[in-house]
């Protein structure tokens, strides 16, 4: 009799062990693929294909230096525009039509609104993969570069829209607002129907918040960041940054107002920043503070570099390895 008992009781203890055994695989494997988009939002999110580092050493034999003026702060793809900083700039890459330049992915107002040429052209290779990943081409560009007159009419709208005498968490004052960048554009979705809707980023249209980083963009007030940037969230705002800088940003979680800071721990002087994308493509980042007057700015002296100020205090050198 005892010995039944205990087969039973063992075939017992092992039909439990097997079931725990199920349970805990179907947990896993829930945890990983099933619920992971709805019930963990954040671990739904594609982490950031690019690795950051800090380089051990630099080799000082292999820069030379060129010298720029105090305006060459004000210019380049990492110039933050914020109410601190006003934009001074004027950006050496022509403006361009959308309309004439872009690809038949997405569509535009209309054919006035115009970007920096090579904003566009990322944003061609934006919403290509958006549409080889959703089939959705309706994603419309409501507004790019704007003039400082186009802002203060924006202004004057807003104010007499709201009744608000202070707009600035809704518009940005006449010389402080990206747009006159040309490096900055507004969503919104416009159906083949001819029906109009806000650009949230919501369902499908999620893929290009996860994926704009890979293309060189950053969702520029996101919700996490309205007291670091001063603006509400605005879901349908991009901005153009650069491909490294952008994976940078989206892997450390940072706005632009802190990414310009965080670039400080890599001074020229010191260790410089590591990275590579998921191209396979590595550069190298360093920060020059600006000098009164001119500034001797080290480059490499046998790579591919760009370098850009940062409208606040220094430049931004980004060497292609
Ligand atoms: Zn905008």
């Amino acid at each position: 009799m005892n010995n039944q008992k205990d087969v039973k009781l063992k075939s017992g203890n092992r039909a439990l062990m097997l079931l725990c055994l199920v349970l805990v695989i179907f947990l896993i494997a829930g945890a990983l693929y099933g619920i992971r988009g709805s019930l963990f939002p954040a671990f739904g999110m594609r982490p950031p294909e690019i690795d950051v580092a800090a380089f051990s050493h630099r080799e000082a034999s292999q820069y030379t230096t060129v010298v720029k003026g105090e305006d060459g702060i004000h210019q380049g793809d990492l110039v933050l525009v914020n109410k601190t900083y006003p934009y001074r700039g004027q950006d050496s890459t022509p403006l361009t039509y959308v309309y004439d330049y872009k690809n038949n992915m997405y569509k535009v107002k209309d054919m006035e609104v115009s970007l920096n040429r090579r904003v566009v052209q990322a944003f061609n290779g934006m919403l290509a993969g958006f549409y080889d990943a959703t089939g959705i081409h309706d994603v419309n560009v409501v507004s790019g570069y704007r003039s400082s007159e186009d802002q203060y009419r924006i202004v004057q709208e807003k104010q007499s829209e709201t009744l608000l005498q202070n707009v600035s968490s809704l518009a940005a004052a006449p010389g402080y607002s990206e747009h006159e960048t040309g490096m900055a554009l507004d969503l919104s979705i416009y159906t083949d129907m001819g029906i109009t809707h806000d650009f949230l980023g919501q369902g499908k249209y999620h893929w290009i918040r996860e994926n704009a980083y890979r293309y060189g963009f950053v969702l520029r007030y996101p919700q996490e960041k309205t007291q670091t940037t001063g603006y509400d969230y605005e879901p349908w705002h991009y901005r153009f940054v650069g491909v490294p800088h952008a994976g940078i940003m989206q892997k450390e979680n940072i706005c632009l107002e802190e990414y310009i800071d965080f670039l400080k721990q890599y001074p020229y002087e010191k260790q410089h920043l590591k990275v590579r994308t998921q191209s396979g493509q590595r550069y190298e980042i360093y920060y020059v503070a600006a000098e009164p007057g001119e500034t001797a700015v080290p480059v490499p002296s046998n790579r591919e570099y760009t370098l850009s100020g940062n409208n606040a205090d220094g430049f931004i050198v980004t060497v292609t390895l």
